[in-house]
Formats: structure tokens, C-alpha cells, sequence
């Protein structure tokens, strides 16, 4: 024999039944089986607001959304069952429905509920759920024995909260001769306490039935039926990458339900783990999922880590401040098994040296235990009681079930480390002596983000994570998610996973939080009607859980770089090869830094100088390895670099700078390059990544056009303009090679800060003499390397260079990541 329990997610509705039904006839083909069933998902909830309601509101809104489910179950019935059976239904549920009304009338003159009133109400909808399973079960041609938990359930404890005498319950229903044939119903959650009065075994209670009744049938098995696969390493529903346990033990079981895996009562286990039966638990929407099987004992002590669960709801108490000989009653009566139950504390913290009690109990029953509290130690002292006790309340206790946590001492400090570099106040951590399991208490906004790190922590322990949330799909940007595409596999394979959430340039947005699909983004970006509000966008990444978020900024936005400040104290990362956020005022330069600091996110932009050339990395290591700058002299710009080699071989100006901007070499306006600003603004990010307090204007430009030069134009004018400067160059050019000497766009940086930007004629000892095509160089004379510079050379512009500058950007944050 099996017991099969199925839960109020699967019997949300008449179709959810209809699959219950097909998996107990399924079952039943082999032998006999038990069910039990929970209230329809919802339904409890309704019926305990109708208490509150009732009481304090006096209206009946709750009942009303009660009717509404259970008409829409009888409505729909009629195609299901005969007309014969649907009436004796209707009757069956109008007269408790009838009874419901008459006693929420009943509390409602009352002003309160009483306990034996709560319990009958709060469980009608367990007794609904079996009315409509028998009906289905019974035009299908079963037998069907209902069983009576009130007549043989036989609880003890509070209305609410009762436990179930097995050997009394097991007497009772040995008695009742069920045949064998027959299919087993009976309602969760119930039993009847020693004057016959149905008491309720606490929410989510029906597992704990089921339990009790395999035992008491002596069935086989006990399986759990409800809306996921099994018992996952943390709720599915907050961890997306939890994985699913297919074997526990009863204690591991145990302690994950206790410390607030939902999917299991915590009072289900002891009575299966006490016959030695095995629990399993499956997904009524999955039926091929092998699921989760609960049996066998503690194996032996080797490190393993079961699972993550939480407990919001909580308040911590803490009594202090008496004399210590006070204290030492206080501490005797406290720890005894007799008070404990009284109060039920979840977590006490480790006795303090001076004999403080701290403790963790839920904040529905903070009343209940000032109370117990007031009335057992009776103070004999001057100190009122509330000066004694402090309390904190609405924290979330996070626990970590496992096993051998004493093998692995560094797990305190990985858990704590990881917690502090997200920001997550943790009030406490500790190992709970009586279960294998160490619980962290937290505040109680940001729990899920906070399992999830914990999570990530844990079991993706080599797994690193980066979310892009790029704005600017020019050619940089769009290149980047090329390779971006191409790569994603192969990093995964390397345990990188790279998901781009969110995709914008300055109009419009596409937006996915798990990642989006890059083989078809340009089409979803076509299709998108959400215009781009930064704002919004850093609201939503607030919102949402995300492990290792970063802006990627490849515009060239003033607006945008003027967010840094906000971007970065949302906890993201930037990785910019957007120049103007260090090329503007220095106090912003300034600001950013202290920021990034402040909130230890980083910002990265390796592309502003030098494209993909590794620079500003190795000019600061340079600097921090105690090495000091004589002189800077570079070719900053990939598109001055191709233009001037062109003019070399004797081609125009106009034609060289086309031929540069199809090759895209230049800025999007090729002005920005040939009026020398391109080349200043990377020469002022040197020099302030030298420390030196220098704005733009402090950068001595002479532009490759004449002053008198319309820095206006559009384009198409622009590239007619220029035409009129090619026969000026040409000669400029011609006399260079008379010297032996050609002429080259030379950004400067002299030892007292003093920087220029300026053609020089140079010979062919210099460093930057061959120098073109694109190719970038810069040439570092420093105390450490003389008389030859440092020289940095390769190809300083072009898209694919610069998104592959941007993506190593992107990995590099990872050494900022949790779990490295
Ligand atoms: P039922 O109505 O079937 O009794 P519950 O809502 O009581 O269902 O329990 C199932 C839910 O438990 C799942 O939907 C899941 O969100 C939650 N849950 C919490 N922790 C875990 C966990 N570690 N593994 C699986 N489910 C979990
Ligand atoms: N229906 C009850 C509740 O919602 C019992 C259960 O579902 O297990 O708490
Ligand atoms: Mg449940």
C-alpha cells in the first residue's frame, strides 16, 4: 500500500484534479492506496482572512471569493460527472458552505475567534477538496472509504497546532476494516483532539497527515505530490540554478523543512524516520521526474552541503541587565525542555559569558512569549521587564543544511566574506548545536538576493558571473555582442557565464533578466516599443537579482557618462570606452573614483586609450611600481596614424581621411579626429592617470585644420571643405622628406604635466617614425626604461579591436566577483 498526498498547488482546479485522479488511478491499478488531500491552493488563505475580516472588518468578501472557486469547480463538474453525483455534491458543499457562513456570523457578534472555531474554519477546504474527489473518483466506479480524521486522527496540543498520537490513531483506524479494494480519501490538516473537537496540525500541515496515516495503514511509502520536482538545494522559485536533491536523509530532510523549506512540514519526517519509511517527493505536473526520496540515516561524517533555506517573519530577543546570580535562574528555567516548548524559539544563540539569553522565535508569537516570559520568571527586581528584554524584529533567518561543517572550518569565513562584498548586514551567524546546520540572521529586505549569493557561494562555487547591460549599438557596441555571441559557449565551458540583460542606444530598450537571446537580438530591438530611460533601467536592475552586474557604455555620450555617479552606487560596475566621463571636469573625474571606491564596483576603460592596446593597465603598473615619467610622446589616434601613413605614400588629405572613416578609424565625425580633440582627450586621461589636476582647455592642441575652419559642418560639407587643405599638406609632407623626416600626430606629455598635441617631423629613430595603417604607439621614457622607452604598439582603433578592449574589460571584473 502507498499514500499518496497531494497539495494545494495541485489541486488549484477542476483540470489540476483531473490529473490528481489519472495518478491515483494510475496507482491504484497495483494496489491500494491512501490520499490525502490539502485545501485548493488559496483556499485556507481566503478562509484565515475571513476570520480577520469577520472580526474586525464584518464583512464577507473572503467567503465570497470562496464561492466563486468552488461554483467554478461545480460548473465545470457537470461535463465531468453525473447529474446524480453533481447534485449530491452541491448539497454537500452548500451545507458546509451554509455552516461556514453561520459561524463567521457567529465570531463576528463575538468580536474574536476562538481557537475551536478557527480550526473548523480555517480546514472547510480540505473537507472541499475530498467532497469533489469523491464525487470524481466515484463516477470513475471506485469504492471510496473516507476517513474521519476527527474521529481517528487523535491530536493533543493547542486547537492550531496539534500533534498526532500514532499508536491511539493507528487503534483507531485498524478498526475501521477498510477493504481492500477500496481507494482511501482522507482531508489533510485535521484531527480530533480527546473531546472529539477538530483540532488543526499548523499550515502546511497535510504533509504531516500523510505521514500519519502511511503509518498508521502500515503502507509502504508516503509520497508528497505537489508543484516542483523534489527537494531542490534552495526554493526554486527564489534560486532559478537550484538543483534538485534525489536522496536525503531524514535528517537532512528534517533540517531543511525545520529551517523553512516549504515544500515539506518539518512534523512529516519523524514519524516515517521512526518506522523507517521512505517519503517521496514528486511534481503532479512532471510525473516521469524521479523526484526526491527521503530515507536511510546519517551517513558518516564527510563535508556535504544539502541546501539553503530561509525563514522570514522573525524577531530576535535578548534578555540582559540582571545580576548574575538572577541571571543564573533566568538561564536554568530558560534552557529547561518544559519553557522551550513553551515558547518555541527557532534559533538560541550561544550563552554569552555574562549569561545573556538571545533567542530567534517567529513574530506572530512575540505577544505569546513576553507573556510566558513575564509569567515564569516573575522579576523580583527594580527593572521593568521590558527594560530587560531588547528585541529586533523582522529579520529573516537564512540556515545552511549540511553535514561535516566542522571539516571545513574556511566555510564560516567564505560565507561571510561573500555576504559582506554584496552589502548584506549580518546580525549573526552561528552552527545550531542541536541540528547539522549553521544559520545566518539578516535583515530581512534583500533575502532573495542574499540566497542567492549564499547560493552561488556554494554550489556554483567556479562559476562566475557577468550581467552586460550595454547601451550604444554603433559599431563598437554591435561588434562587442558579436563576439560576445561567438564566445558565450566556450566561456561557459570555462565556467564564465556571460548573459547580456539588457540592450539599449538612446531611444529605445530590450530588457531580460535571465539573458538575452543574441542570435536574434537586432530583430527584438527593431520590435521594441520601450523607449530607454536610464533611470528606469537602474530601478529595474535595483529590483531585480543580479550577481556581478555592469554598464557598458559604447556611446559617446556626454549624458550618459554624467550617470557614472548613479550607475556605480546602484552596485554596478562600469566599463566605458565612452570617453567623456574622464575627459570632463576634473571634480567628476574626481567623484567617480571616490565612488567606485566607496562601493568597491569598478570602472574599467582600457579602450579610452589605445583602443585594444593594454595601456592604462600597464601604465599603472608602472606608476605603482615606483617608476616615474620623464616623458610621453604617442600616436593616439588609429585614424591620424592611417591618414598620416597615407599621406606619406602621396595621397590627398580629403582621400585619406574617407578611406579612414570607411575603414571606421575615425569618431563617427571625422572633425573630432582632425581638429586634435580625439588625440587631447587621451592625452588628458594619461596625464590625470599621472595624478596631474588638468582639464581639457590645459591641453595644448594645434589642429590639423586652420583656425578659421567651420568645426560646425555636416559630413558631406566637411569632406568638401577639407579638399581645400590637401595641396597645403602635400607640400608640408614633401619638405618632411627632404630632411629625411616624415610627419607624424604626436600627443605629449613633458615631466611637469605640461601636455601638447602637435605634428612633428621625426626621423627614423624614432619610435613612432613607422607608425601607421591604424597602428597606435606610445612611447613611455621613464627613469626605469632609458634611454629606450617603453613602447606600446598595435592597432589602436577599429571596432574589432576595441570591443575585444571592451570585453577583456568586462573579465576583468570578475576578480571583484563572490567566490573567487
Ligand atoms: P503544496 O501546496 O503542494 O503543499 P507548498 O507550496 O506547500 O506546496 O510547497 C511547495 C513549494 O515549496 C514549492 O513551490 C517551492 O516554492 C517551495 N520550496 C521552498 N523551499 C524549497 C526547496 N528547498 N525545494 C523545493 N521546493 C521548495
Ligand atoms: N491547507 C492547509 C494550509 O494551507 C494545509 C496544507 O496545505 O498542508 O496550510
Ligand atoms: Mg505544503
Amino acid at each position: 500500500m502507498k499514500v499518496l498526498k497531494f497539495g494545494g498547488t495541485s489541486l488549484k482546479n477542476l483540470e489540476k484534479f483531473l490529473i490528481v485522479q489519472k495518478i491515483i488511478e494510475e496507482k491504484a491499478k497495483n494496489e491500494q492506496i491512501g490520499v490525502v488531500l490539502s485545501a485548493p491552493e488559496k483556499i485556507t488563505n481566503y478562509l484565515v482572512e475571513s476570520i480577520q475580516e469577520s472580526t474586525t472588518r464584518k464583512n464577507l468578501t473572503q467567503l465570497n471569493f470562496i464561492e466563486k472557486i468552488i461554483n467554478q469547480f461545480l460548473f465545470e463538474l457537470k461535463k465531468n460527472i453525473p447529474l446524480n453525483l453533481l447534485e449530491n455534491l452541491k448539497k454537500e458543499i452548500n451545507k458546509e458552505i451554509l455552516n461556514l457562513k453561520n459561524t463567521l456570523q457567529k465570531i463576528s457578534l463575538l468580536d474574536k475567534c476562538p481557537n475551536e472555531l478557527n480550526a473548523m474554519i480555517i480546514s472547510r477546504g480540505e473537507i472541499f477538496s475530498v467532497f469533489i474527489m469523491k464525487a470524481i473518483l466515484k463516477s470513475k466506479k471506485y469504492d471510496v472509504t473516507i476517513i474521519d480524521p476527527v474521529k481517528n486522527l487523535v491530536g493533543t496540543g493547542e486547537y492550531l497546532n496539534s500533534t498526532i498520537n500514532i499508536k491511539l490513531s493507528k487503534e483507531k483506524i485498524k478498526k475501521l476494516k477498510i477493504p481492500k479494494k477500496n481507494v482511501i480519501l482522507m482531508p489533510g490538516f485535521i484531527a480530533g483532539n480527546k473531546n472529539k473537537k477538530l483540532v488543526v496540525l499548523g499550515r502546511n500541515g497535510s504533509d504531516y497527515s500523510a505521514a500519519i496515516l502511511t503509518v498508521c495503514l502500515e503502507a509502504q511509502s508516503c509520497e508528497i505530490w505537489t508543484d516542483v520536482d523534489g527537494v531542490f538545494t534552495a526554493d526554486p522559485k527564489i534560486v532559478k540554478d537550484a538543483k534538485l536533491l534525489k536522496n536525503l536523509t531524514y535528517s537532512e530532510a528534517l533540517d531543511l523543512s525545520y529551517f523553512g523549506a516549504k515544500v515539506l512540514h518539518p512534523k512529516t519526517i519523524t514519524p516515517l524516520e521512526k518506522f523507517n519509511i521512505p517519503c517521496i517527493i514528486k511534481n503532479t505536473l512532471n510525473l516521469n521526474n524521479v523526484g526526491t526520496i527521503i530515507k536511510g540515516f546519517k551517513k558518516n561524517n564527510t563535508f556535504s552541503i544539502k541546501g539553503i533555506t530561509y525563514v522570514n517573519d522573525i524577531t530576535i530577543f535578548n534578555i540582559s541587565g540582571l545580576e548574575k546570580k538572577e541571571m543564573l535562574k533566568v538561564n536554568s528555567t530558560f534552557y529547561s525542555k518544559k519553557f522551550q516548548k513553551k515558547i518555541s524559539p527557532i534559533l538560541i544563540f550561544p550563552n554569552s559569558s555574562n549569561g545573556d539569553i538571545s533567542f530567534c522565535i517567529s513574530n506572530k508569537n512575540v505577544k505569546k512569549t513576553f507573556e510566558k516570559l513575564q509569567k515564569e520568571f516573575n522579576f523580583k527586581t527594580k527593572i521593568k521587564l521590558t527594560d530587560l528584554i531588547k528585541t529586533i524584529d523582522d529579520v529573516s533567518i537564512i540556515s545552511i543544511i549540511g553535514n561535516g561543517f566542522e571539516l571545513k572550518k574556511n566555510i564560516y569565513f567564505k560565507i561571510f566574506s561573500g555576504l559582506q562584498q554584496n552589502y548584506i548586514n549580518v546580525l549573526a551567524i552561528l552552527k545550531d548545536p542541536f541540528r547539522s546546520s549553521i544559520s545566518i540572521v539578516t535583515n530581512k529586505f534583500k533575502i532573495s538576493k542574499t540566497i542567492q549569493n549564499i547560493h552561488d557561494i556554494l554550489f556554483n562555487k567556479n562559476r562566475k558571473v557577468i550581467e552586460v547591460f550595454l547601451t550604444g549599438i554603433g559599431g563598437v557596441g554591435k561588434t562587442l555582442l558579436n563576439q560576445l555571441k561567438k564566445q558565450q559557449k566556450i566561456l561557459l565551458k570555462k565556467n564564465i557565464d556571460i548573459k547580456i540583460c539588457s540592450i539599449s542606444n538612446s531611444k529605445k530598450v530590450i530588457f531580460n533578466k535571465k539573458g538575452i537571446e543574441l542570435t536574434n537580438w537586432e530583430k527584438k530591438f527593431k520590435n521594441s516599443q520601450n523607449l530607454f530611460n536610464l533611470t528606469n533601467l537602474l530601478n529595474k536592475i535595483k529590483k531585480n537579482n543580479f550577481t556581478n552586474p555592469i554598464f557598458v557604455d559604447c556611446t559617446s555620450s556626454e549624458k550618459i557618462a554624467d550617470k557614472y555617479i548613479d550607475i556605480l552606487s546602484n552596485r554596478m560596475h562600469i566599463v566605458a570606452s565612452n570617453k567623456k566621463a574622464n575627459t570632463s571636469n576634473y571634480k567628476l573625474y574626481e567623484n567617480i573614483r571616490l565612488v567606485s571606491k566607496k562601493y568597491d564596483r569598478k570602472f574599467l576603460y582600457e579602450t579610452n586609450v589605445g583602443a585594444g592596446l593594454p595601456v592604462i593597465e600597464n601604465f599603472q603598473n608602472l606608476l605603482n611600481s615606483g617608476d616615474k615619467l620623464i616623458q610621453f610622446r604617442g600616436i593616439l589616434s588609429g585614424s591620424l596614424s592611417y591618414i598620416f601613413g597615407k599621406l606619406d605614400e602621396g595621397i590627398p588629405l580629403s582621400e585619406a581621411t574617407m578611406m579612414a572613416k570607411e575603414l571606421g578609424f575615425t569618431e563617427p565625425n571625422p572633425l573630432d579626429d582632425l581638429s586634435g580633440i580625439d588625440v587631447a582627450r587621451k592625452l588628458l586621461i594619461l596625464a590625470r592617470e599621472m595624478g596631474y589636476n588638468l582639464e581639457l582647455s590645459d591641453i595644448k592642441i594645434e589642429s590639423l585644420l586652420p583656425k578659421n575652419f567651420n568645426l560646425n559642418l555636416n559630413i558631406n560639407d566637411f569632406f568638401i571643405e577639407i579638399k581645400k587643405l590637401n595641396t597645403n599638406f602635400s607640400n608640408k609632407v614633401e619638405e618632411a622628406k627632404k630632411e629625411n623626416k616624415t610627419l607624424r600626430f604626436v600627443g605629449i606629455i613633458e615631466k611637469n604635466g605640461q601636455c601638447k598635441v602637435t605634428i612633428q617631423k621625426i626621423n627614423e629613430n624614432d619610435p613612432l617614425y613607422f607608425i601607421k595603417n591604424g597602428e597606435n604607439a606610445l612611447a613611455f621614457y621613464t627613469e626605469y626604461y632609458q634611454p629606450n622607452p617603453l613602447v606600446l604598439k598595435g592597432y589602436g582603433a577599429g571596432n574589432n579591436v576595441t570591443a575585444a578592449g571592451v570585453f577583456s574589460d568586462l573579465l576583468r571584473t570578475l576578480s571583484y566577483n563572490l567566490g573567487t
